[in-house]
């Protein structure tokens, strides 16, 4: 069971008082790049919210796979909807993205997920189909890929997916690709363990709740 913190933008919690908190339970934080290194040394488990597919380059703005291994991070978020919705991330940067971290040893969350307007026409198979056979023909069902299913429609907008949605969206892609999901999309303390009680539901993405140190324990521990 994964339970991954994604910052996003924010400075988020002080990371040794979170390490603390957190004890023994398994996690995952993604904080922004300036606090990769922080959340590295107090110990936590830490992705960065995305990375590159070349190590160097004229690439501007860009992180690549062996200078996040050099700070110590294990780990990369690709394809969240915010860089595919305001950074026009396509499918194909995805999986170049997903692709270059699995090679350099990272772990990969790679997230996929279908708006409102897509849901409502009745094309959410569709959409969930093109997004994760694009990174499993570049990458296979690796030991270190996960796909974390976000429902666009519910991330931070208190909306949350059915447990019973969830379910039926995480089996169809493990029908696509045999791998963990995890669902993201406003979980809270409240509804995690009722979402994590789904037998195809391997884990939670977390953001605006894993910004508070009491809410993200609370998490961890209905995931543990
Ligand atoms: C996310 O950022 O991946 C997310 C799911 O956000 P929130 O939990 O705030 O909806």
């Amino acid at each position: 069971m994964i339970v991954a913190g994604n910052w996003k933008m924010f400075d988020g919690p002080d990371p040794r008082a979170l390490r603390s908190a957190l004890g023994d339970l398994p996690h995952v934080v993604a904080p922004p790049y300036t606090r990769l290194r922080e959340c590295v040394e107090a110990g936590l488990t830490t992705y960065a919210q995305n990375v590159h597919w070349e190590n160097e380059g004229a690439f501007t703005g860009e992180i690549s796979p062996p200078m996040l291994r050099s700070l110590g991070v294990t780990g990369a978020i690709v394809g969240h909807s915010e860089r595919r919705l305001y950074f026009g991330e396509t499918d194909l940067a995805v999986a170049r993205r997903a692709h270059a971290a699995l090679q350099a040893g990272l772990g990969v969350i790679a997230c996929v997920g279908e708006n409102w307007e897509q849901r409502e026409s009745g094309d959410t198979e569709t959409v969930l189909r093109v997004q994760v056979e694009s990174v499993g023909d570049l990458c296979g069902a690796h030991d270190d890929l996960v796909i974390a299913y976000e429902p666009v429609w519910a991330i931070g907008t208190g909306k949350t997916a059915t447990p019973e949605l969830a379910q039926e969206a995480h089996a169809f892609i493990k029908s696509l690709l045999d791998l963990p999901v995890l669902y993201g999309g406003s979980v809270k303390p409240e509804n995690a363990a009722e979402l994590l009680a789904q037998p195809d539901v391997d884990g939670v993405l977390v953001g605006g709740a894993s910004l508070d140190i009491d809410s993200f324990v609370a998490i961890c521990r209905a995931g543990s």
